[in-house]
């Protein structure tokens, strides 16, 4: 396909250097365009529009620790469930699940409840953290002993 810039170069496939703004927050991304031997102008198929919306997510994901949707597929498939079954059970809207799987990106206290709500380690760590807050807290009861905090039954 000849270039829509110049009109001389032909557009071929390469991988681009490109910058995505997620959250305010500029992100490089690697991702193939059709790019003008040319002139260097660029363009993006929809198929390509669809990978560059992926690995710009995918790039924000890693750099703050988000599951990717890799991940989130495979957690999804791992509890065995439909993007319907698996949004009831998050108490989200059905497309969020399907959103995230194509490249929107979960806000992180989403992250966390999906972690919560799929990880049986994450979920007792979480449990663990609660005791030791409970107990630092003093809070919870122990008999014998005088709590200068009103008891909170466990
Ligand atoms: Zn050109």
């Amino acid at each position: 396909m000849k270039c829509f810039k110049c009109a001389k170069g032909t557009m071929m496939p390469a991988i681009a250097e490109m910058a995505a703004t997620i959250r305010a927050e500029e992100i490089p991304v690697r991702a193939e365009a059709m790019v003008c031997r040319n002139c260097g102008f660029q363009v993006m198929t929809d198929a390509q529009s669809d990978a560059y919306g992926i690995a710009s997510a995918e790039a924000y994901r890693a750099k703050h620790g988000l599951l990717t949707t890799a991940e989130l597929k495979r957690v999804r498939e791992r509890l065995g469930m439909s993007f319907r079954a698996f949004a009831n059970y998050l108490q989200v809207g059905e497309a969020s699940p399907k959103r995230w799987e194509a490249g929107l990106v979960q806000d992180r206290a989403m992250d966390e409840l999906i972690r919560l709500k799929s990880d049986l380690a994450k979920a007792r760590k979480n449990v663990a953290q609660l005791e030791a807050h409970r107990l630092s807290a003093g809070v919870v009861r122990r008999p014998g002993m005088i709590h200068r905090n009103r008891l909170i039954e466990s």
